[in-house]
């Protein structure tokens, strides 16, 4: 007779096979899966001119012992001190920040940044209340949902949705609903957001700054995709931080996700905080990230190809996929929403009579990942028809695969809307 093993609290709710993992798991057997249409994950793309430059850039690195040197030794808590400097003084100087190296932290990954601040602030508190973390605007990034290391730490509020031209809408955050009391750890959003490709105003972002300041409270910006690097941003927005802001930013989305590096500008309380999580979690985080990125802040590569090569490249391939999905689906009820950064389309598709989740089913088996809306809704009690009716597709496969996966979304969504 089996037995089943028991586990701490913490140990039953990390062992659960959640949304990221499974999303994790579809990426990695699609990888080895041949033919497979790859449009769920969030793997950055492989640009040849970026691949080309972290090879020359290894190369160099491992010439002149940099490499081996950052591999033969630990860092800090607070991660690799020659970088934590050099970005210091690169976003003091790009955008005139009132920051030091006393305002960086470094982590393995952003993802792991996000679980170390998301329970520093939140869940049981020392007289015993329970706080959480507000997310203003949901459909938001799926692997925060399962970070709490107690249950029930996120609120999240519906949007306003604004119809636009061209079969595309645009979400706002709806500043009507937004409730603020001491439950509330901080506001947190991601900009441009996973899954949306949303980027917050500037007005929104003034005003959620506002609101957190005014209940003193900490505005968390999740920037993985955002300025000054890797800047896949396709929109207008000023670069935002102050020192009630924690501005959260990895490497990943540069096309080094495989490095796990993550950073953390925030005040020098907080990141003295994620120094003191660091070191009891992990030691201090890994070094090549930080050697790589420096030696790109040296030779002024990290903006420059930030702006010419990463930011075209996925400008371009994500209003190549707008046109592909337009012309294959004729559905009125079908919109898109306005790509204004990431590398994810968000597909609405009002009125479908079958769950995204039962799409996602149906597109699995027949090679094509997506992900299915209902994960990003996290945070609200009540069930809204229109977490059902969306789905997030990645456009950075190659054109052949694009066009091949949005024929096959196409086909199966037609089917569905016919079955009404
Ligand atoms: N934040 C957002 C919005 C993301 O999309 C991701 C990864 O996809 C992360 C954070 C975490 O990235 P990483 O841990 O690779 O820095």
């Amino acid at each position: 007779m089996s037995t089943s093993k028991s586990y701490s609290k913490f140990g039953e709710k990390f062992n659960r096979y959640s949304g990221i993992t499974q999303l994790m798991d579809d990426l990695n057997d699609g990888l080895r899966t041949p033919g497979a249409l790859m449009l769920g994950g969030g793997n950055p793309a492989s640009i040849p001119q970026m691949m080309d430059y972290f090879s020359k850039v290894s190369q160099e690195m491992l010439a002149s012992g940099e490499l081996v040197s950052a591999m033969a030794n630990y860092d800090g808590p607070q991660g690799k001190d020659t970088f934590v400097k050099g970005l210091a003084k690169l976003l003091k100087d790009t955008y005139s920040w009132d920051i030091s190296e006393k305002n960086i932290s470094l982590t393995n990954g952003s993802q792991s940044a996000f679980f170390y601040l998301f329970n520093l602030l939140a869940g049981k508190q020392q007289d015993g209340s329970h706080k959480k973390i507000l997310l203003p605007l949901a459909p938001e990034y799926i692997g925060y949902c399962d970070s709490g290391i107690d249950d029930d730490i996120f609120v999240s509020y519906k949007p306003e949705i604004e119809l636009l031209e061209d079969r595309q809408f645009k979400y706002h955050v709806d500043f009507s609903e937004l409730e603020v009391d001491d439950s509330v750890a901080a506001i947190c959003a991601s900009r441009p957001t996973n899954p949306t490709g949303n980027l917050l105003t500037d007005e929104e972002i003034e005003k959620l700054d506002e609101l957190a300041r005014k209940h003193n409270i900490p505005l968390i910006i999740d920037n993985a995709y955002g300025t000054p690097f890797p800047n896949i941003v396709f929109e207008d927005a000023k670069p935002f931080y102050n020192d009630n802001t924690i501005l959260c930013m990895s490497l990943s989305k540069l096309g080094l996700p495989g490095l796990r590096c993550g950073i953390v500008i925030a005040n020098e309380e907080i990141t003295q905080a994620l120094t003191n999580i660091n070191g009891i979690i992990g030691l201090a985080p890994g070094s090549i990230g930080p050697a790589i990125a420096q030696h790109m802040i040296e030779s002024n590569d990290l903006l420059r190809l930030s702006n010419d090569v990463i930011k075209p490249f996925y400008q371009g391939k994500s209003q190549h996929a707008v046109e592909l999905l337009q012309q294959a689906i004729d559905e009125p009820r079908f919109r898109i929403h306005k790509p204004e950064g990431a590398m994810f389309l968000w597909l609405w598709f009002d009125e479908l009579p079958i769950t995204t989740m039962e799409l996602y089913k149906r597109l699995k088996a027949r090679g094509v990942l997506i992900v299915p809306g209902e994960y990003f809704f996290f945070g609200q009690d009540d069930d809204w028809d229109h977490a059902h009716q969306c789905l997030r597709m990645n456009y950075v496969q190659s054109d052949e695969d694009m066009q091949r996966g949005i024929a096959i979304i196409a086909e199966e969504v037609k089917k569905a809307y016919s079955q009404a």
